[in-house]
């Protein structure tokens, strides 16, 4: 069926760029460093395209739910019908039953555009850190989900417990002015 006057069309959400649930990138920054009580120069933060999406940053991090979270570069995404995002390999069919999903906690809301394409949107309240998905999208897909340090949540430990335990020496130091390493293009290996 064809997408109604009143529905985004596909290229108008690839338009809207990098989104977690609603939230606009650059506010959320603007709010992290207006709400941090330091006056670093420099924040803590993953560079996506040395992440593995080894799942330490949901224990690691010294908070109870980690300040890490999962973005999605909607500009990368194929806007897949079979997300491998959201979806595990091992799953018993193409459905969003609960038994299909790699997300525990059903962060990832999935809406149709028009046909054969799906939008993903990360709901931040839900998400856990856990790297599922972003592991999920970065074997089988395009890469667009990738992990972030929330700086609306970071406290900006002057050691992370997260760079300490990461395999990948992902956690780097990035000016506090420009808090994020979006991603934008597919990794190239090698
Ligand atoms: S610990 Fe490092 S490699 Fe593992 S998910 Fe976090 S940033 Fe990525
Ligand atoms: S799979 Fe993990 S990282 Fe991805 S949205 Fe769900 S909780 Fe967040
Ligand atoms: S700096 Fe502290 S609060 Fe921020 S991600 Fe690392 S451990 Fe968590």
């Amino acid at each position: 069926m064809a997408a109604t006057d009143n529905k985004k069309s596909r290229r108008e959400f690839i338009a809207d760029g990098i989104r977690t649930g609603g939230l606009i990138i650059a506010s959320g920054a603007i709010g992290a460093l207006a709400a941090s009580s330091h006056a670093e120069d420099t924040v803590w933060q993953i560079d996506p395209y040395k992440c593995t999406n080894c799942g330490l940053c949901a224990t690691s991090c010294v908070l109870d739910q980690s300040a890490v979270k999962c973005m999605h570069a909607f500009a990368m995404c194929g806007y897949c019908n079979l997300c491998s995002g959201m979806l595990r390999p091992e799953r018993v069919g193409n459905t969003i039953e609960a038994e299909n999903v790699q997300c525990p906690t059903f962060a990832i809301q999935r809406s149709y555009v028009e046909n054969p394409y799906f939008q993903y949107v990360i709901d931040e309240n839900l998400c856990i850190g856990c790297a599922k998905c972003s592991k999920g999208c970065n074997a089988f897909g395009n890469g667009s989900l990738f992990m972030q340090i929330r700086h609306d949540r970071c406290l900006n430990c002057n050691q992370c417990s997260i760079a300490e335990v990461c395999p990948a020496q992902a956690i780097v130091r990035v000016p506090a002015s420009k808090p994020y390493l979006l991603k934008s293009k597919i990794k190239q290996d090698g």
